[in-house]
């Protein structure tokens, strides 16, 4: 489902189910919006894309280069190129399937310089600490020195970064974790922003949205495509959505 439909499908869910709890559920484009014409997932025209149609954030993904920097893509291997053993010019060397060069981080965040939607950085998990640490270190340093560091979100999936975020970021910065495995007290303790976790452990777990709430953190369910699942979870006062774009 295209994410334009989603968007379309929430505000008419937003008008049906009236109450202020769940007309505050936010769309962010997983990965920007990228199942579009001239678009690709976690390229610069699926942030502008993204922006353009109002989104909430756009999200993307980083890994740490082999010479350490900074670079935008989802899988570990990308066209053959691993992302941590290579170098960034090895990284940046592959074509997208929009025809356009992987991006740096620095890059995309040039772009989102003269937009306005939110920036959700996903930190991949990397072979060791020390990877993870420096990736934090030089992310938050670049959101610093460009200007950006009040849009910024931080969302991972590893424990090891999750921690580094929290210690490092500037106050009243967003850092969510990924993996589903910490109960809303655990993540309150953590000194996280909310549990962003897969629809299925709210699921499992439908309590946890309400305890999250009471806790004052805030509640994101990623990528929902069946609009069953998402009138359910904006039902429950879902805080974010970020579908897939199918
Ligand atoms: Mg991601």
């Amino acid at each position: 489902m295209k994410l334009k439909s989603i968007i379309l499908s929430s505000s008419l869910l937003f008008a049906a189910c009236g109450s202020m709890q769940a007309q505050s559920t936010q769309v962010i484009a997983h990965r920007g919006f990228w199942k579009t014409a001239g678009s690709a997932q976690n390229s610069i025209a699926a942030l502008v894309k993204a922006d353009s149609i109002g989104c909430y954030g756009s999200e993307f993904d980083v890994w740490l280069t082999a010479d350490n920097q900074l670079v935008v893509s989802h899988d570990a291997t990308f066209k053959g190129v691993n992302m941590q053993k290579s170098t960034a010019a090895q990284c940046t060397a592959v074509k997208l399937d929009n025809g356009k060069q992987l991006p740096t981080l620095q890059q995309h965040l040039e772009k989102a310089k003269q937009l306005n939607t939110r920036l959700i950085l996903e930190l991949k998990e990397h072979k060791t600490p020390e990877q993870e640490t420096c990736a934090v270190e030089g992310i938050l340093k670049m959101a610093k020195d460009m200007g950006l560091k009040d849009r910024m979100e931080y969302i991972t999936f590893s424990r090891h970064a999750t921690k580094e975020f929290i210690r490092l970021v500037p106050a009243g910065t967003p850092v969510y974790y990924l993996e589903g495995d910490l109960t809303p007290q655990e993540l309150k303790e953590w000194g996280c922003t909310g549990a962003d976790y897969h629809f299925s452990v709210f699921k499992k777990h439908p309590e946890w949205i309400k305890e999250c709430h009471d806790l004052g953190l805030k509640v994101n369910a990623w990528t929902v495509n069946d609009s069953k699942d998402m009138k359910w979870l904006i039902s429950q006062g879902i805080d974010f959505i970020p579908p897939t774009n199918r």
